[in-house]
C-alpha cells in the first residue's frame, strides 16, 4: 500500500495560512483588501489588545449573497479572477483566494453582510475552519467580519507573537498604507475603544498624510506630476528640508496596492540628488498608475511585493519627476531684506 495521501482541508488552509496570515497586522490587511475590493467608501477597523483578543473590519461594499458565504470561506474559491488570462491583469488587491479559509482554520471568525436591495443578510460563525453556524441577519448593506482567538489551535504561532506594542505598530502601519493609497475611502482605526487614525475619504491625500505625519509635515509636502508612454506618476513629496531617520515614511502604491520596492524607493531618494544629508530620508507618497499587465502581483502569497515590467524606465521616471519637482521649488527667489 501507498504511503502519500491528500490533506484533510483544515490542515490544507492551517498550511497556507502559515504563509499569508503571520500575525494580527496580516488579518487586517486582508480584510481591508477585501473591503477595497468591494468597492466600500468606509471602513472601520476596530481591535482590542493588538489584534491579540479581537480584529474587527465593518465595510460599506457590495456585500456577499447568502448562497455564496460558505463558498468565500474555501480556499481557491473567489469572485475577483475566473481564468488564466484574468491573473496577468488584476485589478483587484485579492485573487488568491486564500485570505478567508486560513483566517478561519487558524481562529474564531464571525461575518455578517448583505447585499444592497436584500431582504435580509446572512451571518456566520466558523471556528478552526469548521462551520459552527450560518443564519439569516439584518440587511445592513455591507460586510462585517470579526476574527477571535487568533491561532488557538496553532500555539507555535501565537508564541512567535511579539508584544502588543510591536503588533500594534504593525497594524497601525498597515492601515496609514492603506488609507494613503485610497484616499478616496474614509477609514477609521480604533484600539481599545481610543480612536487612533481617521480620514475623510475625500480624495484629498495630502489631509490623510497630515493626518498620519503630522499638521506641520503636511504643509511641506510638495505634489508631483510625470508621465512617460507606461506610466503616470503623481502624489506627495516632502520638501528636503523636512526629512526622516529612515525609509519607512516613504509609500510607494501601483494601481493603489500598496507595495515595497527596493529600486523605486532608491529613485526617490535620487531625485533629491545631493539635497539630503546621509541618513535621512524624505516622506513621500509616490502612486505609479499602470497597465496591469505590467506588473505581476503573484510573487508573494501576501503580495508585498510584485514583479514589474520595464522597471528602469520607471526608476528614470520617478527620478525625473521629483528632481525637476525639488529644482522647480528652488527656484523661488528668497526674499532678501535688501530687495
Ligand atoms: P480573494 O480576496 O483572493 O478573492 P478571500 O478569501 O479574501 O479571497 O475572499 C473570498 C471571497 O469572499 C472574495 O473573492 C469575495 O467575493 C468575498 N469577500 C470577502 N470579503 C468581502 C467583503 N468585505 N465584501 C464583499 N465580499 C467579500
Ligand atoms: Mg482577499
Amino acid at each position: 500500500m501507498g504511503k502519500i495521501h491528500e490533506l484533510d482541508t483544515v490542515l490544507a488552509n492551517q498550511i497556507a495560512a502559515g504563509e499569508v496570515i503571520e500575525r494580527p497586522a496580516s488579518i487586517v490587511k486582508e480584510l481591508v483588501e477585501n473591503s477595497l475590493d468591494a468597492h466600500s467608501q468606509r471602513v472601520d477597523i476596530i481591535v482590542e489588545n493588538a489584534g491579540l483578543d479581537s480584529i474587527r473590519v465593518i465595510d460599506d461594499g457590495d456585500g456577499i449573497t447568502s448562497d455564496d458565504v460558505q463558498l468565500a470561506f474555501r480556499r481557491h474559491a473567489t469572485s475577483k479572477i475566473a481564468s488564466r488570462k484574468d491573473l496577468f491583469r488584476v485589478q483587484t488587491m485579492g485573487f488568491r483566494g486564500e485570505a478567508l479559509p486560513s483566517i478561519a482554520s487558524v481562529a474564531d471568525v464571525e461575518l455578517v453582510t448583505a447585499q444592497a436591495g436584500q431582504d435580509a443578510g446572512t451571518q456566520i460563525h466558523l471556528r478552526g475552519g469548521k462551520t459552527v453556524e450560518k443564519k439569516p441577519a439584518p440587511a445592513r448593506q455591507g460586510t462585517d467580519v470579526r476574527v477571535t482567538d487568533l491561532f488557538f489551535n496553532t500555539p507555535a504561532r501565537l508564541k512567535y507573537l511579539k508584544s502588543p506594542q510591536t503588533e500594534l505598530t504593525r497594524i497601525t502601519d498597515i492601515i496609514n498604507r492603506l488609507a494613503l493609497a485610497n484616499p478616496a475611502v474614509a477609514f477609521s482605526f480604533t484600539h481599545n475603544g481610543k480612536e487612533i487614525f481617521r480620514s475623510a475619504g475625500n480624495d484629498n491625500l495630502q489631509q490623510v498624510i497630515a493626518a498620519i505625519y503630522g499638521i506641520k509635515a503636511g504643509r511641506k509636502m510638495l505634489p508631483i506630476a510625470g508621465e512617460d508612454d507606461d506610466f503616470k506618476v503623481t502624489g506627495f513629496v516632502s520638501l528636503p528640508e523636512l526629512t526622516r531617520a529612515s525609509r519607512q515614511y516613504i509609500t510607494l502604491t501601483i494601481n493603489h496596492r500598496y507595495i515595497r520596492n527596493f529600486e523605486l524607493t532608491k529613485a526617490i531618494i535620487q531625485g533629491y540628488e545631493s539635497k539630503l544629508m546621509v541618513g535621512r530620508y524624505p516622506i513621500a507618497v509616490v502612486n505609479i498608475d499602470l497597465d496591469p499587465v505590467l506588473v505581476d502581483v503573484n510573487v508573494h502569497p501576501a503580495k508585498r511585493e510584485v514583479r514589474l515590467s520595464k522597471e528602469p524606465q520607471l526608476t528614470k521616471l520617478i527620478a525625473k519627476t521629483i528632481r525637476e519637482r525639488i529644482a522647480s521649488e528652488n527656484l523661488i527667489p528668497d526674499v532678501s531684506p535688501d530687495q
